[in-house]
């Protein structure tokens, strides 16, 4: 999968995406990261400049039309140079501009956007190109906006300097999600949020630490029971602290009447008793 990231500030997202898992997974071919500096782009040879005074007035400078449409052509073209050439290699059938193609998606990262979240995440993940805007400034000529942008998407309900950490949240949650790139590919199953769900606790060596003591239920090498806590610790805590969550959950998981077997869950839905889990009490 390959990230293309439209920004000011390239050296922002080079530094932090080519760190740690993402960048073992760029090691290994899974993902590639490319950010496009807007201003290389600007018709302006003497200063570069990328950003302009709001018509109507109001404080700030807004990102011009010209620049990020050219390089949104630039990355566009080579993205159907790159198709082309697997084309020519492999005979698959070449996306992008050929006709009747699927242009790649491109997402603008706004307050103004829907939030972002682990399905969108997921979505996302099944793109070969995605294509990222950063705003900064006061934001983005809507003009250049309505001709390339395919993707509205915040990452939260609070207003930032500028599009390249979002654009980070979101690539870097949408990279883990794609095949290979987490050692593991069933951690991705069982976290948080998959069927709206935060994930249970979790322990690692000592057994005993400041006089805590793991959930002996853990150390019992019994599967079945260990997921069975496990699913009841996640709906403990997923109702504390993500009760919205958890209505979700509840609607797609209603509770069964008849069955019998709820009595040793019972133990207690309402308090935690995530550290000293001496099995269910009865
Ligand atoms: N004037 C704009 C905010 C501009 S903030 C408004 O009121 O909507 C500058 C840039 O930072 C934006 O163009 C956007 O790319 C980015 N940004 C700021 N907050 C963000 C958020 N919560 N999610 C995603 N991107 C954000």
């Amino acid at each position: 999968m390959n990230f293309h990231i439209m920004t000011l500030f390239p050296e922002m997202i080079e530094h932090s995406l080519s760190t740690s898992i993402l960048g073992r997974a760029m090691m290994k071919g899974l993902i590639s990261f490319e950010a496009i500096n807007i201003r290389d782009y600007s018709n302006d040879d003497k200063h570069h400049k990328v950003d302009d005074y709001t018509y109507g007035g109001g404080a700030g400078m807004l990102m011009q039309a010209q620049p990020i449409y050219d390089c949104y052509n630039a990355i566009i073209e080579k993205i159907n140079q790159t198709r082309n050439e697997v084309v020519a290699e492999n005979g698959e059938n070449g996306l992008g501009g050929l006709p009747g193609a699927k242009r790649p998606r491109v997402v603008y990262v706004t307050p103004q956007g829907a939030v972002f979240n682990q399905q969108m995440a997921a979505d996302f993940a099944k793109e070969e190109d995605l294509i990222f805007l950063c705003g900064h400034y006061e934001g983005v000529d809507e003009r250049v906006l309505e001709e390339v942008v395919t993707d509205y998407v915040s990452i939260g309900d609070y207003v930032l300097t500028g599009g390249e950490l979002p654009a980070m949240v979101m690539i870097d949650a949408i990279s883990r999600l794609v095949p290979g790139v987490l050692n593991n590919d069933e951690s991705a199953m069982t976290e948080s949020f998959n069927n709206n769900l935060l994930e249970y606790p979790q322990y690692s060596r000592p057994e005993e630490w400041m006089g805590k003591k793991v959930p002996a239920i853990l150390l019992s090498g019994d599967h079945k029971k260990v997921d069975e806590w496990r699913l009841e610790q996640s709906i403990i805590r997923t109702k504390e602290r993500r009760p919205d969550l958890y209505e979700k959950w509840l609607a797609e998981n209603p509770p069964k009447p008849e069955k019998k077997k709820r009595k040793r869950k019972k133990a207690n839905p309402e308090s935690i008793s995530t550290a000293d889990d001496t099995d269910n009490n009865d």
